[in-house]
């Protein structure tokens, strides 16, 4: 691994910037990797209308309402539209770790395997666009003495994406 592959640049992305795409869920049938995604047509507004589609059964299921997002009162994670348990979420030394998907999955692995982290000094009047994922993170997340756990579950995470129709 390259110097420059430890660097982490903080694209202050916040988790909605991943779940404004397609959300891997279980499906509620089949129980296998399902997908919650935009409804043709509708605007890709976070509370327009979304449908879960299942390539392995087939199942099918839209709702239209306002997005909730975060992890629901229980310890697992679920979409923040039809509110199904996330696909990728795990243990990970007695916390959840959890994904919108395989780009979430790529940034927090990118974050958690650099070692150099960019920190950018911002002003008080940009505390909003400060408050990104990365700032958002758990400290457990970030901390260096957990950084080789969370890699490979978050490797683990990866290997139940194969094959997800
Ligand atoms: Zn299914």
């Amino acid at each position: 691994m390259t110097a420059d592959q430890r660097r982490f640049r903080d694209q202050r992305l916040t988790a909605w910037h991943f779940a404004a795409g397609e959300v891997l869920v279980r499906c509620p049938r089949c129980a296998e990797c399902a997908r919650v995604v935009v409804v043709p047509g509708a605007d890709a507004d976070l509370c327009e209308a979304r449908r879960l589609v299942c390539g392995r059964c087939g199942y099918a299921r839209g709702q239209r309402g306002r997005a909730r997002h975060g992890p629901a009162p229980s310890r697992t994670v679920c979409d923040p539209y039809l509110r199904e348990p996330l696909w990728l979420q795990g243990d990970c030394g007695g916390n959840v770790l959890w994904a919108y998907n395989e780009a979430h999955l790529d940034y927090l692995e990118a974050f958690v395997s650099a070692r150099l982290r960019e920190k950018v000094v911002v002003g008080e009047g940009e505390w909003r666009r400060r408050m990104t994922m990365v700032a958002k993170l758990p400290v457990w997340l970030k901390a260096a003495k957990n950084r080789d756990r969370v890699l490979r579950d978050i490797e683990r995470l990866r290997a139940t994406l194969q094959p997800c129709p």
